[in-house]
């Protein structure tokens, strides 16, 4: 090796050292950087966790409302929703529950003779012509009654059961078993209504006999209305069964109602209400 070579291979040397030194520099700077950034990010996560409020995700977020309206719907129940949704025609009438709304809508029915509140109308022409298309034919004897008529009729019946000899009260006492005081009559709502075959013009338990009353029974709910004093539930309706009185109360009410085999007073025990 001549000198020139020598100088030439010591050149490469100090080249390939002076390269080797900066990466090693370079290298421990890098590895010295990423250790302190490590450190930084757990401070700031212990700080967050401290004294910052947590942040949910946008899906969290969403989660949480899902979960409470899933818990609101289930508390509220289906004849809570029912119930909110046709007050009106839910209003309960019985013996503890006097009606005091003088502001009921009504329409004429039967040519005039009688009226009805018209929140039944369209259906009651719809239960009627389904009947009919069955060869089903009624009379309707009593929609809507005012506080007048009722008084008129307990008084009739007061009048009927003394001429036979009881006394004022016993006679009072007996019509009070038949015939709600006035202001206690559903019929007073216009959403109650007897109605007879039309074979059979005696408002009694005879109706039942009858195949038109049947098909009452069993098809009234899908036009809203139920038979408001079934037989078996009078000490809860406090009125004996009545296979002639049909109470309107709505669609989605009269199915709950009928499935469940509850009269209008289990119903309202089922809800949580103040406005009976
Ligand atoms: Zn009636």
């Amino acid at each position: 090796m001549n000198k020139r070579q020598q100088k030439k291979y010591i050149r490469r040397i100090k080249k390939f050292l002076s390269v080797s030194l900066r990466i090693a520099c370079v290298s421990i700077v890098i590895w010295q950087f990423a250790d302190a950034m490590k450190n930084d990010s757990l401070e700031d996560a212990s700080v967050n966790a401290g004294n910052k409020i947590p942040v949910s995700t946008p899906h969290e977020n969403y989660d949480t409302i899902n979960v409470v309206n899933k818990e609101s719907e289930e508390s509220i129940g289906v004849e809570q929703t029912i119930y909110n949704q046709n007050k009106s025609t839910l209003v309960l009438v019985n013996w503890n529950h006097p009606f005091n709304n003088e502001d009921v809508q009504l329409v004429p029915i039967c040519k005039g003779r009688l009226e009805v509140a018209s929140a039944m109308y369209d259906d009651l022409k719809r239960m009627l012509k389904a009947a009919s298309n069955e060869g089903f034919n009624y009379w309707i004897a009593s929609g809507y009654r005012n506080w007048e008529k009722q008084q008129q009729l307990v008084n009739e019946d007061v009048g009927k059961y003394k001429r036979s000899g009881m006394t004022e009260g016993e006679a009072l006492s007996k019509t009070m078993q038949e015939t709600a005081m006035p202001g206690f009559s559903e019929h007073e709502t216009g959403l109650a209504l007897d109605i007879l075959c039309a074979e059979n013009n005696k408002m009694d338990i005879t109706q039942e006999k009858y195949a038109g009353n049947a098909w009452l029974q069993q098809h009234c709910s899908e036009y809203g209305f139920i038979l408001r004093y079934p037989r078996g539930k009078e000490d809860i309706t406090h009125i004996s069964y009545e296979p002639w009185h049909f109470r309107y109360v709505g669609k989605d009410a009269a199915a709950y109602i009928t499935q469940n085999n509850i009269t209008l007073e289990e119903f309202y025990e089922r809800i949580n209400t103040d406005t009976r």
